[in-house]
């Protein structure tokens, strides 16, 4: 095969329009990070997100845990051409980390979005959505971003919030992002319902793997979605890296994410990739996105374990005494013993002001998880992180 540059095979992709087109790509990360590109003849199909325009491969790369810069110019020089971030992860850092590696390079060879938290509760809260989002630029040192995403949104209300959607509208007409969506752990159809309503969203970002309960409504609201424009980009495609709840074993990345991409309506899996090996392991499976018989009984196999996964369902928390954000402890549990992040881990906890000691005082727990998780346990298990001091935690 012919060595293509990256620019031409990028234009190339451009103009070849909708649907499962497939462009050429470059080395697996063999490149090791190098700018030196090397022939292959692997390709990555491509997919439409929503009616934004922007054509990117099935496989991109979500960089929230990745602080090795090397990693990011290998799935670069790879051919992934988007590349997700977000204001708090890495306190800054890993928006500074993606602003030094892109200065000087061609603008039109990537495709960036960033995420922010609103803090809807304030009575300045356009004030500092507005500075967050210019820290967010300065330090990607960016004059836009492909997307900017509203952080983490957990309910209907604030999908429809009309100061929310006020600011997106004037980020985006002020040139500074474009586009716009809103990203969700929560995964309710309702609140794509409501995105769609709104008629102001254009991408959302949410949580989708073999393991979700609501998989039937939740592809059904997704298929409005797109019948709207909307684009879908999904994570926790890999439903918290490992395979049981003690998380002993690495669950098998590549089977994960070739079921994810068996949806057409998925434009673009984000893997949170932070080493060379696993970047190799999404490229393989991008290089063959089929899904194997193989994959699906591995997968089957897994439908029973506990895993690290919360559906966020939130059944737990109408059961608990005290109301507690349950969904959001587990999600916290996931990334200190499945991504091994304790930081993030910590910071989850600390924005929703726990004390370490949530269910003193409560005797027994009764709350029952369709999950299998053991709630009291997990909580007593990952909370006291909010004591530790940041110098001892990853
Ligand atoms: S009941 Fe279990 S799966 Fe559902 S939100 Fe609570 S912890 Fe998550
Ligand atoms: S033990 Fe904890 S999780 Fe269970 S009901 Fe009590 S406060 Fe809620």
């Amino acid at each position: 095969m012919k060595n293509i540059n990256r620019r031409k095979f990028l234009s190339l992709s451009a103009l070849a329009g909708a649907g499962a087109m497939v462009v050429p790509q470059m080395a697996f990360s063999a490149v090791k990070g190098n700018d030196e590109t090397q022939e292959k003849s692997k390709t990555i199909p491509t997919r439409m997100l929503g009616n934004t325009g922007i054509e990117i491969p099935i496989l991109s790369m979500g960089v929230m845990r990745a602080d090795n810069p090397a990693v990011l110019r290998a799935a670069y020089n790879s051919g992934l051409t988007f590349f997700d971030t977000a204001h708090g992860y890495q306190k800054g850092k890993n928006e500074e980390m993606l602003g030094a590696f892109f200065k000087g390079k061609d603008r039109n060879s990537f495709f960036l979005a960033t995420k922010g938290k609103a803090n809807l509760k304030s009575d300045n809260f356009e004030a500092e959505y507005e500075e967050l989002f210019n820290t967010s630029l300065r330090r990607l040192q960016m004059d836009y971003v492909d997307i900017f995403y509203t952080h983490a949104l957990d309910n209907v209300e604030s999908v429809s919030d009309p100061r929310m959607l006020a600011m997106l509208k004037k980020f985006k007409a002020e040139g500074k992002t474009r586009h716009i969506g809103f990203s969700t752990h929560a995964n309710k159809p309702e609140q794509i319902d409501a995105a769609i309503k709104t008629g102001v969203y254009e991408v959302i970002l949410i949580s989708y793997n073999f393991k979700l309960d609501i998989l039937p409504e939740l592809d059904a609201a997704i298929q409005r979605g797109v019948d709207a424009g909307i684009g879908f980009v999904a994570m926790k495609t890999m439903v918290g890296g490992v395979e049981d709840a003690a998380g002993d074993k690495k669950v098998d990345g590549a089977a994960c994410l070739r079921w994810v991409w068996q949806n057409p309506n998925i434009t673009t899996a984000i893997p949170g990739f932070t080493s060379f090996d696993l970047l190799d392991n999404c490229l393989a499976a991008a290089y063959s996105p089929e899904l194997q018989a193989s994959d699906t009984q591995y997968l089957a196999g897994l439908q029973q374990n506990e895993m690290l996964y919360c559906q966020n369902c939130e059944s737990c928390v109408k059961q608990c005494t005290k109301h507690l954000p349950i969904p959001a402890i587990m999600r916290a549990y996931m990334y200190n013993y499945g991504y091994n992040y304790p930081s993030l881990s910590k910071e989850t906890l600390v924005e929703l002001s726990l004390t370490g000691n949530e269910c003193s005082g409560c005797d027994s727990c009764k709350v029952n998880c369709p999950s299998g998780f053991k709630i009291s346990d997990k909580i007593a298990a990952i909370t006291p992180i909010v004591n530790v001091c940041d110098d001892f935690l990853a």
